[in-house]
């Protein structure tokens, strides 16, 4: 789950990590309200959306009065951001942040993450901030920077004042970064979070370090434990397919492709993704099901995978192992009745009770059409897409 930028700095401030100073401002009167309470003559406005590249798209404004910070924030407000984070379709603005104008001497990267391939958490730091750092990381690999924390030790001052070192910053304010690091690690840790990058980190000519902005991703698996983050949860800015989804324990990702994909379990779902793609179609999702699918949950799956306008045709593939071919087949036939199917269906089933399954499916009446192997219904449905 993420979280707003102006959301991440007060949860960063809380742990006494250095940020920059601002508020949160729903309308243009608040934001002039906002820049009021801020002691300074330089304001940013920036816009407050689950997607980074504001800066370049637009977002993020720089106004020398509070008329000025009027004038931005109506611009801003309702606007719709395309940044390369945001996907063509871009998102709009209902939030904006009014934050105090830094002078900013050198901007930084510094970020942990979960890694799989030390199966740790790890510190990542660079000179190199404020652009994208997949750029960095493509061009001057060696610019970037590693520390791989013990979970059992925790990141140590060592470790901190290390990358501090390493990424170039100023020898009198080592001690400073090394405050920020240990601090993020300690909200990253608390929190269960899965990403914290802050990007840039800056130091100023008043010999300052903060963050400038900062972006937190949590862990799903952990936010039962955390009643604060939740409450951080802003839905408009999830994909309402998803969101209806996760109220019956599906795990569905919507993708740009035309083909709806019902499969039970993740990896048969990559794996019935990856031979559509072969056989030269384009998955509209990702959809798993899950293990003890009922007919309520195929049909609710349907509902969803239909609710895409972009779906022309949809492939269940599904393996019965607990669950048995004959009972999702029943689901199967329910769901295209209730939501009177109007685009071509594949199905392939697998496994236990197969042969009831499918003569289940062919006596139904309903224009099924039937694969044997995943391949044969890849090939299928690929071909009555067009
Ligand atoms: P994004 O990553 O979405 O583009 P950022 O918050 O990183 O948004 O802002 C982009 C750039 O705008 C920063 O790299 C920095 O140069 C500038 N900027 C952002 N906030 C401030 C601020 N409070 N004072 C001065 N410059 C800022
Ligand atoms: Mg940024």
């Amino acid at each position: 789950m993420n979280i707003h930028e102006y959301q991440s700095k007060q949860l960063l401030r809380d742990y006494g990590v250095a940020v920059s100073m601002g508020h949160v401002a729903f309308t243009p009167e608040e934001a002039v309200e906002a820049a009021k309470k801020l002691s300074t003559d330089v304001y940013v406005v920036k816009a407050q959306i689950h997607a980074g590249g504001r800066g370049k798209a637009g977002g993020v404004k720089i106004a020398k009065s509070l008329d000025e910070v009027k004038g931005y924030a109506e611009e801003l407000l309702g606007k719709v951001l395309v940044t390369p984070q945001t996907g063509p379709e871009g998102k709009e603005v209902q939030r904006l942040l009014v934050e105090e104008g830094s002078n900013i001497e050198k901007e930084y990267y510094i970020s942990l993450i979960v890694d799989r391939a030390t199966d740790s958490v790890v510190l990542m730091g660079s000179e190199e901030g404020g652009m994208d750092i997949e750029e960095v990381a493509e061009a001057t690999p060696e610019k970037i920077f590693k520390e791989v924390i013990d979970p059992v030790v925790g990141l140590t001052g060592f470790q901190a004042r290390r990358m501090a070192f390493n990424m170039n910053i100023p020898t009198h304010l080592v001690n400073k970064a090394a405050k920020f690091m240990l601090g993020l690690y300690d909200v990253f840790i608390d929190k269960d979070a899965s990403i914290v990058e802050i990007n840039p980190l800056v130091v100023t000519k008043e010999d300052e370090v903060m963050a400038l902005d900062a972006k937190f991703n949590f862990d799903e698996n952990g936010l039962f434990r955390h009643k604060d983050i939740q409450e951080l949860r802003d839905l408009t800015e999830e994909d309402e397919k998803e969101i209806e989804a996760s109220k019956y324990d599906l795990s569905y990702i919507s993708l740009d492709g035309n083909i709806g994909c019902m499969v039970n379990g993740a990896g048969l779902a990559m794996a019935t993704m990856d031979t559509i793609n072969y056989y030269g179609g384009s998955p509209a999702n990702f959809l798993d099901v899950g293990g003890g699918a009922t007919a309520e949950k195929v049909t609710e799956a349907f509902k969803i995978i239909l609710s895409d306008e972009n779906v022309k045709g949809i492939f269940v593939n599904i393996f019965g192992g607990i669950m048995k071919c004959d009972v999702i087949a029943e689901g199967v036939i329910a769901a295209v009745k209730e939501v009177q199917l109007q685009v071509p269906l594949v199905v392939r089933l697998e496994g236990t009770n197969v042969d009831r399954g499918k003569q289940l499916l062919n006596e139904s009446g309903l224009a099924i059409t039937p694969a044997d192997t995943m391949a044969d219904g890849a090939q299928k449905i690929v071909e009555l897409v067009g």
